[in-house]
């Protein structure tokens, strides 16, 4: 027998529906990209996103198409996504960090058919204009007046599209399971391959991030998602703002700690989130200027494990509380949050820290196991480490066009390519990715690990380890450094340093300075390129 409640399919646009009819006042605040501070609301967004939408069919797109997005946080970027899912097409993301052959590559295995984008990226785009010739036209994010004198072809003004539209346009019918988002991996190795959201996985994860454990946005919030929206739906705060009806802050194309602070502080921000690189930006600008945070209630940090000096400092020096996270753009992303349980909340400040170092527990709709190499489960001990896996309705169980093959276990669960432990309460540590664990006599040490507790020395501003290859033990860890600013450490301060903090056989067997540590295009560390960096390095212990 079949239950008797209404169908009502899981769409996208209805976030926006919803905000417009109970939150339509709302304020959304924007650093636009031209520099000036903007102000909208919900109601201004759903309008202007019917327009968009409208606008968009007369150019001849229709659903399934995709267009692609090549900007940064701001109204007109959010505009446009419920524009383009409410005519049934669907929003590709392109990260602006990407290399430009990776970026022709995703614009060409995704078939763009428009490219929307701010006009910072007009060189970008004028570089690989040859080489995506199915490409119809640019809309740049800007008033007419503001296009770029550009050699690109079929550029359109945004503003001037949706001023020449009204609003009478009705969502087009789609049923939950169509496509609505895309997504490349930011591809370590090889092609990036592409993550296609459906509206209906799209709701659900909206959901399940925003639940009270996770995200727990209200409508008394303000929002500042630093975290970008082409980095895996900016963690779903795309939906999730509207849904909550809490005021929203776009930060724009800064990043920078002066232009964080500036933002959370004349708009009283109360939850933000990002990856570590950008807090460290900002915690390092309001130490220099001796400046507190009175409004942050709560930050989610993800992406790269969080150090246990940022997690400190946040919550002892800004009272501020961490919400470390992991996921990946396979999971929408949420996969963990490290929300406290009953009891948690009575340790001590270290002890809580201790958990709070761990990227948490799972959400509801996320199943994880991990295993052993030959495929068999390991215990929920904290201390067993192996691959993560996990299984839900917001996680890829294809890539686009069928890229890589079959990515699920036989029993429906898919690869992180994560190691971890899960202790006995389901809180979950990452290792390390399986690739950069450092293998040394048949051991597995954390690379994660040991960058942590090296990024806790004062004078070392980032750090990085990778394994070299060594005639006994097979692999080593060698401890690659940032300084701080004005600082000047050297290799026996550094180790003194670990000494105390680490198993013997975990301890470097060298340290190197450098100047800067290469990240990929959404800001982690880039292990492959480290790896070719130091590929004939020798290790003084060989
Ligand atoms: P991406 O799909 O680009 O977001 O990358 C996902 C990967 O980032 C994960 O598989 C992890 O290796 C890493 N990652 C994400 N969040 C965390 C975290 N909190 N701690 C450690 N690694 C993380």
């Amino acid at each position: 027998m079949r239950g008797l409640m209404q169908e009502w399919p899981l769409l996208v646009h209805t976030f926006i529906d919803h905000a417009k009819i109970h939150h339509g006042e709302r304020e959304i605040v924007t650093r636009k990209v031209e520099g000036d501070i903007h102000s909208t609301t919900y109601s201004e967004i759903y309008s202007r996103s019917k327009k968009f939408a409208k606008a968009l069919k007369e150019l001849g797109v229709t659903k399934s198409d995709v267009i692609g997005t090549l900007a940064w946080n701001t109204h007109r970027h959010l505009e446009s996504w419920y524009g383009i899912t409410g005519l049934g097409a669907i929003y590709h993301t392109l990260n602006p960090r990407l290399f430009t052959e990776q970026l022709d590559y995703i614009i060409n295995h995704a078939d763009n058919k428009f490219i929307i984008s701010d006009i910072s990226f007009v060189e970008i785009l004028e570089n690989i204009q040859d080489k995506i010739p199915n490409v119809q036209g640019f809309i740049f994010l800007c008033e007419k007046s503001d296009l770029p004198d550009t050699k690109l072809k079929n550029v359109y003004s945004y503003e001037e599209l949706i001023n020449s539209q009204d609003d009478n346009f009705e969502w087009v019918k789609l049923e939950e399971n169509d496509a609505c988002g895309l997504c490349y991996t930011s591809g370590t190795t090889g092609n990036p391959k592409g993550v296609l959201y459906s509206h209906r996985s799209n709701v659900l994860h909206t959901l399940v991030a925003n639940s009270a454990d996770a995200m727990g946005i209200k409508s008394t919030d303000v929002v500042m998602p630093v975290v970008p929206m082409f980095h895996a739906n900016a963690w779903g705060l795309s939906f999730s703002a509207p849904m909550s009806g809490c005021k929203v802050v776009m930060p724009g194309m800064n990043m920078d700690g002066e232009s964080i602070y500036e933002l959370l502080n004349d708009h009283k921000v109360t939850f933000t989130a990002a990856v570590p690189t950008v807090w460290l930006m900002l915690l390092q600008y309001l130490e220099a200027n001796d400046l507190k945070l009175p409004y942050l209630e709560r930050v989610a940090i993800g992406g790269s494990a969080v150090p246990r000096v940022m997690l400190e400092k946040f919550e002892k020096n800004y009272d501020v509380s961490v919400m470390h996270a992991w996921g990946m753009t396979e999971m929408s992303p949420l996969g963990t949050i490290g929300a406290f349980k009953s009891g948690m909340e009575e340790l001590s400040f270290d002890e809580q820290m201790d958990i709070k170092l761990k990227q948490g527990r799972a959400s509801y709709m996320v199943e994880m196991k991990i295993t052993d190499d030959d495929g068999n489960d390991l215990p929920w001990n904290g201390k067993d480490f192996g691959h993560l896996l996990v299984r839900g309705p917001f996680i890829a169980s294809k890539y686009m066009k069928g890229d890589g093959g079959q990515i699920l276990d036989n029993q429906g669960f898919f690869d992180t390519g994560d190691v971890a432990t899960i202790d006995e309460l389901g809180f979950m540590q990452i290792t390390d990715r399986s690739k950069d664990v450092i293998k040394s006599g048949g051991e597995w040490i954390s690379s994660i690990e040991l960058e942590n507790i090296a990024v806790g020395h004062p004078d070392i501003a980032e750090a990085a380890v990778i394994g070299i290859f060594h005639p006994k033990w097979d692999e080593r860890p060698l401890l690659i450094c940032v300084p701080a600013e004005g600082k000047d450490p050297n290799k026996d301060n550094v180790l003194e340093y670990l000494e105390d903090k680490l198993a013997k056989w975990w301890m470097p067997d060298d340290v190197v300075f450098v100047d800067e540590i290469p990240h990929t295009a959404t800001g982690k560390i880039q292990k492959l390129t480290l790896r070719e960096q130091f590929a004939d390095y020798e290790l003084p212990t060989a």
